[in-house]
């Protein structure tokens, strides 16, 4: 009896009480107790930081996306003019941008071996040029500007002003020339099929809501330039 209490008052208390003096023993407590907090909030701080870095690139985007939106003009994207000395003539009436002559002739040559006659309609248009066509086809026509931008681009958003667009016909086929019938002709199927290999583009296909379908409107995108021209024509709304 006497032992137990021996035990009691000396051990037990005693190393209760040393356990609970230790100064580093009472910070790993603290420790213990605040620790569901720290875990949660060092998980927030981390989930800020995970969510913000994937939201950069989207709030970019959609900042491109909303910009390129509001500059459209019934659909059309603005286009600079392309400085004249940049301007090579093909043809008695064809100028287009010297970074596309070599390809584009190099196209109708090819495609002359495969017994394809490609023929030349519209290069490069000054904004003055377009906004005779624009504004004269326009009233001729009794069309509102709406409906005139379909078929054709306001002064200012045209593709060919920037030197870099083609209207291609077939020589075998005259009448189909500006038409969407070209798309029937020999000339429209050999370009589907080959066009890319040297950097031309179909620009207003038959999923454009805004402008008409135009099989015989091609832009070119085989240069820096060029691609920094139509980085916004590029980018799906
Ligand atoms: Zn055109």
């Amino acid at each position: 009896m006497e032992l137990n209490k021996d035990i009691d008052q000396f051990d037990i208390p005693l190393a209760k009480r040393t356990y609970l003096n230790n100064p580093n023993s009472t910070l790993l407590k603290k420790l213990l107790i605040f620790s569901p907090f720290l875990f949660l909030i060092f998980s927030i701080a981390a989930l800020r930081f995970i969510k913000n870095v994937e939201l950069i690139p989207l709030n970019n985007l959609n900042f491109e996306v909303k910009r390129n939106h509001d500059v459209r003009i019934f659909g059309h994207l603005p286009y600079k003019e392309t400085p004249i000395e940049k301007l090579v003539l093909i043809e008695p009436n064809i100028e287009v941008h010297i970074d596309m002559r070599d390809s584009l002739l190099k196209m109708r040559e090819e495609a002359k071996k495969d017994g394809i006659y490609l023929v030349f309609l519209s290069g490069y248009r000054s904004i003055n040029l377009q906004n005779d066509i624009f504004y004269s086809l326009k009233s001729i026509r009794n069309q509102e500007a709406a409906e005139r931008a379909r078929v054709s681009a306001p002064p200012g958003y045209s593709e060919h002003s920037t030197g870099f667009a083609i209207d291609i016909g077939d020589a075998t086929q005259r009448d189909t020339d500006f038409e969407t019938d070209f798309e029937n002709t020999d000339a429209f199927k050999w370009l589907i099929k080959n066009a890319a290999k040297f950097h031309f583009k179909l620009s207003f296909n038959k999923d454009n809501k805004y402008i008409d379908y135009e099989p015989w409107h091609w832009r070119y995108e085989g240069s820096i330039e060029a691609l920094e021209v139509f980085e916004s024509a590029n980018i799906k709304l």
